[in-house]
Order: structure tokens, then C-alpha cells, then sequence
């Protein structure tokens, strides 16, 4: 549906029941076959996008899948106490940081980021859920209604907006058709 400055998306959710977990990462192993090059050629859990963090003592154990790349390390961070053990404070962050090597493709260095899994065809479901035969990682997608943003210019228009009025359409043309095969 798109109408009158809204419009639906679907949004893709990984619900996680830690108390189902079992820590058996079942999950981390399908999600670095998946993406490993060819597809299923290896299992290296260093390359999951998904980690189970572990606290075997207190039977806790937390999936967590990778997000964004952070360029810089936080200002500020996030202690949590779960029954009455503090965690350190980057433990249940989901980022690749500079300081510290999880969600890190182990070879290059590059950081790793879930990406739902996204194939061609799509699957049914992304390979952690399918994993999880405990049913701690459960998939779900839902219509969410958003607001269209109104047009506007971005830096790069301005720019090249200001070029031809300034030299003509054909002579910016020309320009960028030669610049980008140098
Ligand atoms: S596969 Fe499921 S039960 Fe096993 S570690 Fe991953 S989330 Fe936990
Ligand atoms: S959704 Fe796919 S990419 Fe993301 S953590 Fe699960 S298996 Fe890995």
C-alpha cells in the first residue's frame, strides 16, 4: 500500500526466548555454513553472525546476533547484572567495535552483520530459526505502517544542481561520463 505520505514495509523479527536456550549453537554453526563461500563449504563459528553468549554456572546462555558496524568504541556502555552476576560491558552488544574481535570475519578482519538470511529464492526461514530445534529463536514477519519521508535534497543533488546551472547539463555530463573511467 502507498498512499498519501505513508506506505507498509514488512519487518522481520527474531524473537529470542532465552529461557528456552540450551546453548548448543546449533544456530552459529547453520548461520557460518550459510555464509561461507561457497554456500556450506565450512563451519567456523568465527564467522556466525549470531553468538551464543554462555554462563554455564547460572545456565544462562543469550543469542545475540550481529549489527551494525560501530566505527569508533562507545562513550558510554551498558552493565547488566543478571541473577546477581555482572556481566562485562560490552557483552551483550551486538556491534563489530574497534575493541574487541567479535562479529569479525576471522581471515579479513571485516565486520560481520546479520542479514536475515536474504536469498534468492527467499527462504522460509533464516537458518539460526531452522537450527533452533529448542524453540528459543522463533521468526516472525509483520506489516508496519511508516510515514514516507518528503523529498529532499541531499548534499549530492545540491551539488550537482549548483554544477549546471554554473556550466550547462551536457559539460557536467561529459565530465562525470570521463571521470569515472579514469
Ligand atoms: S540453536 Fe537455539 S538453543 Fe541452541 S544455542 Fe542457538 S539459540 Fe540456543
Ligand atoms: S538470521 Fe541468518 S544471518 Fe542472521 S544470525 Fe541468523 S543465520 Fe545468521
Amino acid at each position: 500500500m502507498d498512499n498519501e505520505g505513508k506506505k507498509t514495509r514488512i519487518v522481520k523479527d527474531i524473537k529470542v526466548d532465552t529461557t528456552k536456550c540450551a546453548g548448543c549453537r546449533a544456530c552459529e554453526i547453520a548461520c557460518s555454513a550459510f555464509h561461507a563461500i561457497p554456500k556450506f563449504s565450512s563451519v567456523n563459528t568465527a564467522r556466525s553472525r549470531i553468538m551464543v553468549v554462555m554462563d554455564e554456572v547460572r545456565d544462562i546462555f543469550v543469542p545475540i546476533r550481529a549489527g551494525d558496524y560501530a566505527q569508533a568504541e562507545c562513550n558510554g556502555r551498558n552493565v547488566y547484572v543478571i541473577d546477581g552476576k555482572e556481566y562485562d560491558e560490552c557483552t551483550f552488544c551486538p556491534a563489530s567495535c574497534p575493541s574487541r574481535d567479535a562479529f569479525k570475519d576471522p581471515d579479513s578482519g571485516f565486520p560481520l552483520k546479520c542479514d536475515m538470511c536474504e536469498d534468492v529464492p527467499p527462504l522460509k526461514k533464516p537458518m539460526c530459526v531452522e537450527a533452533c530445534t529448542f524453540g528459543a529463536l522463533t521468526y516472525e514477519e509483520r506489516e508496519e505502517v511508516v510515514e514516507t519521508e518528503p523529498q529532499k535534497f541531499g548534499e549530492m543533488e545540491i551539488g550537482l544542481k549548483t554544477l549546471i546551472k554554473k556550466y550547462g547539463l551536457k559539460k557536467v555530463m561529459d565530465t562525470i561520463a570521463r571521470v569515472s573511467k579514469e
